[in-house]
């Protein structure tokens, strides 16, 4: 009797192995599945043909600082660095980047009224002559309520592309970053001289007050860049994603 018991359970015991491996194969299959899922949510499937580049405009440069915030940090250089960092990650992502400045640079246009319209009207003219492009220009805000905080962000009214990618981009804010924002999406008027007349998806993303005490040091720290570079990618990605469907 003895033995019979101890190869009952012999077998008994064998058949849990087996159940639990093959419960275990089909997590794995389950697993190896939400991983081809979430690959085929990346934008290296969107054709490349409705793959657009995107033009990516750090606000300021050269003698225009831009806002100037607490600590004497300085927009046109946190805009920058933004930018290098997003341009980074898309790039990683398959997506071609263009900057419209890379240094700390204002650009030139012929015949210009001054070398502020005339850097505008270059960036403008950027935009334009790239068939196939969205435009995103990084600024940061400054108010004169230092209580005022919070991302906001203006699309184009031209093209009704720009406002798609800026909720796509709010979204995320809201999801990852902000979920207390409020801020109303804008249409740009006339005070913002590009996306006013650019007929290109086109939004503006103000990433935080420099007025405010807490949002200037978070702006001014390398790693909140770098995480607001994160969530821009993924905004932009996803918008990518789902106009090509
Ligand atoms: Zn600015």
């Amino acid at each position: 009797m003895k033995t019979f018991f101890k190869v009952f359970f012999g077998i008994l015991f064998s058949c849990a192995i087996l159940a639990l491996a093959a419960f275990g194969i089909a997590g794995g299959a389950d697993f190896l599945f939400s991983i081809v899922s979430s690959n085929e949510a990346s934008v290296n499937n969107a054709s490349d043909e409705k793959k657009p580049v995107i033009l990516l405009d750090p606000g300021h440069g050269g003698m225009d600082g831009g806002a100037v915030g607490i600590g004497g940090i300085c927009e046109k250089d946190l805009n920058l660095d933004l930018a290098k960092k997003l341009a980074e990650k898309l790039t990683q992502e398959g997506i071609t980047v263009i900057l419209t400045r890379d240094t700390d640079t204002l650009l030139t246009y012929e015949g210009a009224s001054s070398a502020k319209n005339g850097d505008l009207r270059a960036r403008l003219k950027m935009a334009e002559e790239s068939e196939d492009c969205l435009f995103i220009s990084l600024h940061m805000n400054k108010f004169s309520d230092s209580s005022v905080k919070g991302i906001t962000l203006y699309h184009s009214p031209n093209n009704p592309e720009g406002l798609k990618l800026a909720e796509a981009i709010m979204a995320k804010v809201k999801e990852n970053l902000q979920p207390e924002n409020k801020r109303p999406i804008k249409a740009a008027d006339s005070s913002l001289y590009i996306l006013h007349r650019i007929t290109r998806p086109a939004v503006l993303v103000e990433c935080g007050f420099l007025s405010n005490a807490y949002e200037a040091a978070l702006l001014a720290d390398d790693g909140y860049r770098d995480r607001l570079a994160e969530l821009l990618k993924d905004a932009i990605v996803g918008y990518i994603v789902a106009s090509s469907q």
